[in-house]
Order: structure tokens, then sequence, then C-alpha cells
């Protein structure tokens, strides 16, 4: 499963960070995959912060 963040749609609240810290930082503005494809044992935690983000941002692809 392969997980991308919308640069344009992304605002930075670092929701997914804080849901899916070894998926998902946010080093300034933006958030982004830091690791891709997401193994299986943290799928379920990264599309917990899919799901979270207030600006849907977030998508992945199996
Ligand atoms: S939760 Fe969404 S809006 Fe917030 S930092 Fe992550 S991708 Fe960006």
């Amino acid at each position: 499963m392969k997980f991308t963040v919308d640069q344009e749609l992304c605002i930075g609240c670092a929701a997914c960070e804080d849901i899916c810290p070894t998926v998902f930082e946010r080093p300034e503005s933006t958030s982004k995959v830091k690791l891709n494809p997401v193994p299986k044992k943290l799928q379920e935690n990264a599309l917990e912060a899919e799901e979270s983000c207030p600006v849907a941002a977030i998508s992945h692809k199996t």
C-alpha cells in the first residue's frame, strides 16, 4: 500500500504525524510520506491518519 499527501491540499496541521509518525512527517509547512510502500503492520495506522486528515489530503493505492 502506497500513500500520498497532496501538497496543494495539506494545511500542515500535523494530525497525520501525531497519529502515525513512522509514515508521515511534517518537516516544513506540509506533510510528507517518509516510508513508501507502507509495511503491512503499519497500514491500519496510516489509514487512520488518512481518515483523520481534515482536508482529505492523504490518499493511498493498494
Ligand atoms: S493531517 Fe492532512 S492537512 Fe494535516 S498535516 Fe497531515 S496531510 Fe496535512
